[in-house]
């Protein structure tokens, strides 16, 4: 295995690039974006998302510049503390890690240039072609490549996926999450969970100065567009359900539209194996996941270690992507399916319907939480 084309340069595949080059592999990434526009909302990397991205030697930088923070305090609307969670914290890793996104990408990208990954921008793939001992590629500017083993990271609407397995599409789950970047207050000392009837709001730290909220709601089952004048009014309609100062403090913040970044909330199963030849699918391409668990960005950068590691052992490519198989799949499926089944049961709360006799979400969470501090 001497030379690999990752597709798609986002957290999984630029983590793949990272932990291939560090064992010695070529690694070209081809991004379709002609320039990365990462958003300035955050991700929380819990302690197994940190054990990953220790073994690509950032996971101390990622720490420096996000704001760690041990518990999530769940609260009812009116800031009634009922419960603390969180994930064990494994080694030296703390229990999370909140981080902008910005950041984290320019974390991961600064530590590709460190170890010499090759990218090209604006560019994606339009053919392949898988032959016994690697793949020919036709790139999207006419040009042609030959590679030992094809990586699609290019996330939940994989194109790669679409070549090698045909359309596999993305099931929205009802649910919509609205995020936004503010000032941190300084009473927000850890990880806040707000519960409403209509929706569910979260404070997370992202440095010493900033913090992000998410607020997740039902939109109704036929996903509707929401024009770019109704972003805030419906945001804030949101957050009146909330009359705690914590929450209303920083209404006044929200003034961008453009800001507000909105995202219907979708999962996506690629049905195993999620390789064919010398082509795999990694990260929301083969295992997309509702951030239910915050979990999803942790599960692409796992992958991309498991795979190094597998790389490394100097097999076949069907041994490699076998062994791949084995390690990830129970893992990913875990926590894409209890996602799901926390966003099924919130779903039915925000429709004011009842839960399912034995729902239990803290039971759910703590499990799948706890299986993750497990070694990959
Ligand atoms: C609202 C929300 C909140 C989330 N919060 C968390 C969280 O707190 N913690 C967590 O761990 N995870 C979280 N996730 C999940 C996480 O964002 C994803 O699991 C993670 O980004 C997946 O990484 P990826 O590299 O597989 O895909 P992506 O991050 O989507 O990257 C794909 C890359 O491929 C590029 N690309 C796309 N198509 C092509 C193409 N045809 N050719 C070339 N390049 C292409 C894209 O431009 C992009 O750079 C959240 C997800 C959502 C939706």
């Amino acid at each position: 295995m001497k030379k690999v084309l990752i597709v798609g340069g986002g957290i999984g595949g630029q983590s793949a690039a990272i932990a291939l080059k560090q064992i010695g592999i070529e690694v070209e990434i081809v991004e379709i974006l002609p320039q990365y526009d990462v958003y300035g909302v955050g991700i929380i990397q819990q302690a197994n998302a940190l054990r990953a991205l220790d073994s690509l030697g950032v996971a101390d930088e990622a720490l420096k510049r996000g704001c760690p923070y041990a518990k999530v305090k769940m609260c009812s609307s009116t800031g009634h503390q009922f419960a603390e969670t969180g994930t064990p914290p494994i080694g030296r890793f703390p229990s999370h890690n909140g981080i902008s996104r910005r950041i984290l990408h320019e974390v991961l990208n600064e530590r590709c240039e460190t170890v010499g990954v090759q990218f090209r921008m604006g560019l994606t793939v339009d053919q392949i072609t898988d032959k016994e001992n690697g793949v020919d590629v036709r790139f999207s500017d006419g040009t042609t490549g030959s590679y030992d083993m094809l990586i699609g990271a290019d996330g939940i609407n994989s194109k790669v996926r679409k070549l090698i397995f045909g359309d596999y599409f993305p099931k929205y789950v009802g649910l919509s999450v609205w995020r936004y970047a503010f000032k941190r207050p300084k009473d927000l000392e850890t990880g806040y969970m707000y519960f409403g009837k209509n929706s569910k709001v979260g404070l997370i730290p992202m440095t010493k100065e900033t913090m992000y909220m998410f607020v997740v709601s039902a939109e109704g089952a036929d996903n509707p567009f929401i024009p770019e004048d109704e972003m805030i009014p419906k945001l804030k309609s949101y957050l009146e359900e909330y009359p705690i100062p914590m929450v209303q403090d920083i209404i006044d913040q929200i003034t961008d539209p453009k800001l507000v970044n909105y995202r219907p909330l979708e999962t996506l199963h690629l049905p195993e194996p999620w390789y064919k030849g010398n082509v795999l699918i990694i990260g929301d391409g083969a295992h997309a996941t509702i951030p239910q668990l915050g979990s999803g960005a942790a599960l692409a950068i796992e992958d991309a270690v498991v795979l190094a590691e597998e790389v490394a052992k100097q097999d076949g490519t069907e041994a490699i992507f076998s062994r791949f198989m084995n390690r990830r799949l129970e893992r990913c499926k875990l926590v894409v399916e209890a996602s799901e089944k926390l966003g099924e049961w919130e779903l039915l709360e925000y429709e004011g319907k009842s839960l399912p006799e034995g729902a239990n979400i803290g039971a759910v969470m703590g499990k799948t939480l706890m299986a993750l501090t497990q070694p990959i």
